[in-house]
C-alpha cells in the first residue's frame, strides 16, 4: 500500500512523507485511529515506504528537492492533489512483496484464538494466510471482522505472550533485504498485559528497527507503552475525501456520496455498507415513517392505520442489512436534528433534510431524544437478531407515537 492509496489524512500523508524522507520517522510509534480510519493503510504504507527501493523524494537522493533544507525555509504549499510529498514506488520488487504481505522484513502482529492446528497458546504465525488474504479484501476492516474470519466461534481474539516473545526474537534477527526492519501490531489493545514483555525491545530496540501499533481506543494500552511511542493520531476520515472515495467505487452522484459520507463519521466500512444501500430513500422512508407514527391516536391503538401497514410491508421487503442501516440512519439523524433542538446548528443536513429535521427538532427535548435513541438501538439488536420485521416495526411505530406525545414506554418489543 502506498501513501497514496490511503483515503484522505492528507496533512499526516505530508508529515509522514517528510519524516520518512529526512530519515527522522520515531522507532516507536502508536496510529490512534477510529475504526474504518484507515490506521493499518496507514501502517501498511510507512512499511512499504521503508523497504522501497525506489521512493521518491529519498534524502540520499534528491535532498534538495524534499530534504531538510526546505524545513527551515518557508513552508511548501499544499499540494492540490492527494498524492503525499514523497512515496513508495509501488513497482520495485520490495514494493512488490510489500504489496503481497510476504516481505521478511516486514513483521505482523494481530489478535488470534486459540484452535488452529495445536493446543498451546496461539501466534499471529499460525494464521499468517488468513492475515494475508483479508488485507487483501479489505484493509480497513475491523477486528470484529477479522477474527470471524478465523474462527466461527464466538471467541475473543488475544496476542499472547508467545506472541510478544515472537516479535522479540523476529527484532533480533538480521533483515533479510531491507535496511529496515518492520513490526506493525494491529489493535495492539489486545496486548492487554502480555503488553509488559516488549517495553524493554520497544524502549531499546535493536539498530534500524521500527515499531508501529496500531490502536482505536488508547484507554486500553499500558501507560507505559504510551510513554515509549510517539503517538500519531489520524481523524475520522474527512466528508469530501470520503464522498470522492465513494463516487469512484460506486455508481452516485455528488450530493448521494455527500450525504452517505455525512451519516457514516467518517468510517469507510459504514459508508460503503450504506452505500450499497444507496438504492433505498432512507431520508424519504423515515419522513414517511415519522408522519404516520404522529398520527397515531393513543398508543395502544388496536388498529393500525393502512398507512402504517404500508410502510411496515414496505421496510420489511427491504431485507435485514438495508433495515440495520436505514435504522444507523435514523440514529444520526436524530443526532443532528437534537442539536437543532439545542438551539446549535448542523453542518451536515442541508435542503429537504435540513427542513425535515427542522421540524423533528421541535418535537425533541432531551428526554425524548434519549429515549428515541434507546428505543431505536433496541430495535436494532432485534433486527440483527433476525426478529419477525413487521411485529418489530409495528411495535416500533406504537412506542415512537408514545415517546414523542412524552408518555412513558417499555422498550422491550413484547411488552
Ligand atoms: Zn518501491
Amino acid at each position: 500500500m502506498k501513501l497514496a492509496d490511503i483515503i484522505g489524512h492528507q496533512p499526516v500523508k505530508d508529515k509522514l512523507s517528510e519524516l520518512l524522507t529526512t530519515g527522522k520517522l520515531p522507532h516507536a510509534m502508536m496510529i490512534l485511529a477510529p475504526e474504518g480510519a484507515g490506521g493499518l493503510p496507514m501502517a501498511l504504507a510507512i512499511a512499504q515506504n521503508l523497504v522501497c527501493e525506489r521512493r521518491s523524494g529519498r534524502k540520499e537522493e534528491d535532498a534538495g528537492l524534499f530534504g531538510a533544507p526546505s524545513m527551515f525555509g518557508d513552508p511548501e504549499p499544499a499540494p492540490q492533489s492527494s498524492e503525499p510529498l514523497s512515496d513508495a514506488c509501488g513497482e520495485c520488487p520490495a514494493c512488490q512483496k510489500a504489496q503481497k504481505f510476504i516481505h521478511p522484513d516486514i513483521h505482523y502482529t494481530y489478535p488470534v484464538v486459540t484452535g488452529r492446528n495445536k493446543s498451546g497458546p496461539p501466534v499471529s504465525a499460525d494464521y499468517i494466510t488468513d492475515w494475508r488474504k483479508a488485507l487483501a479484501e479489505n484493509p480497513y476492516m475491523n477486528a470484529n471482522e477479522w477474527l470471524r474470519q478465523i474462527t466461527d466461534e464466538n471467541k475473543q481474539g488475544n496476542i499472547t505472550v508467545n506472541e510478544c516473545h515472537e516479535i522479540i526474537k523476529g527484532m533480533n534477527l538480521k533483515t533479510f533485504e531491507s535496511k529496515y526492519k518492520i513490526q506493525i501490531i494491529w489493535m495492539a489493545e489486545y496486548l492487554r498485559e502480555a503488553g509488559n514483555t516488549l517495553l524493554k525491545i520497544i524502549e531499546e530496540p535493536p539498530a534500524d528497527t521500527v515499531f508501529i501499533l496500531v490502536v482505536e481506543n488508547i484507554e486500553l494500552i499500558l501507560n507505559t507503552i504510551i510513554s515509549r511511542t510517539q503517538v500519531v493520531k489520524l481523524p475520522a476520515i474527512e466528508d469530501v475525501d470520503l464522498a470522492a472515495y465513494l463516487r469512484s467505487q460506486f455508481e452516485m452522484d455528488e450530493r448521494t456520496a455527500l450525504r452517505i459520507a455525512r451519516i457514516s463519521d467518517g468510517n469507510l466500512n459504514a459508508a460503503v455498507e450504506y452505500a450499497n444501500g444507496a438504492e433505498h430513500q432512507n431520508d424519504a422512508q423515515l419522513r414517511e415513517w415519522l408522519s404516520v407514527c404522529l398520527r397515531i391516536r393513543g398508543a395502544q391503538a388496536s388498529e393500525p392505520s393502512l398507512k402504517l401497514m404500508a410502510f411496515v410491508d414496505e421496510i420489511a421487503k427491504i431485507g435485514r442489512e438495508n433495515q440495520k442501516i436505514f435504522l444507523k440512519y435514523f440514529l444520526w439523524f436524530l443526532r443532528e436534528s437534537n442539536l437543532l433542538a439545542l438551539g446549535l446548528e448542523s453542518d451536515k443536513l442541508e435542503g429537504s433534510e435540513l427542513e425535515f429535521a427542522k421540524k423533528l427538532a421541535t418535537l425533541l427535548d432531551p428526554d425524548v431524544t434519549e429515549n428515541l435513541t434507546n428505543l431505536i438501538n433496541r430495535v436494532h439488536y432485534y433486527v440483527e437478531r433476525n426478529t419477525n420485521p413487521k411485529i418489530v416495526f409495528l411495535s416500533t411505530s406504537f412506542k415512537i407515537a408514545a415517546i414523542l406525545k412524552k408518555e412513558p414506554v417499555a422498550y422491550d418489543m413484547y411488552e
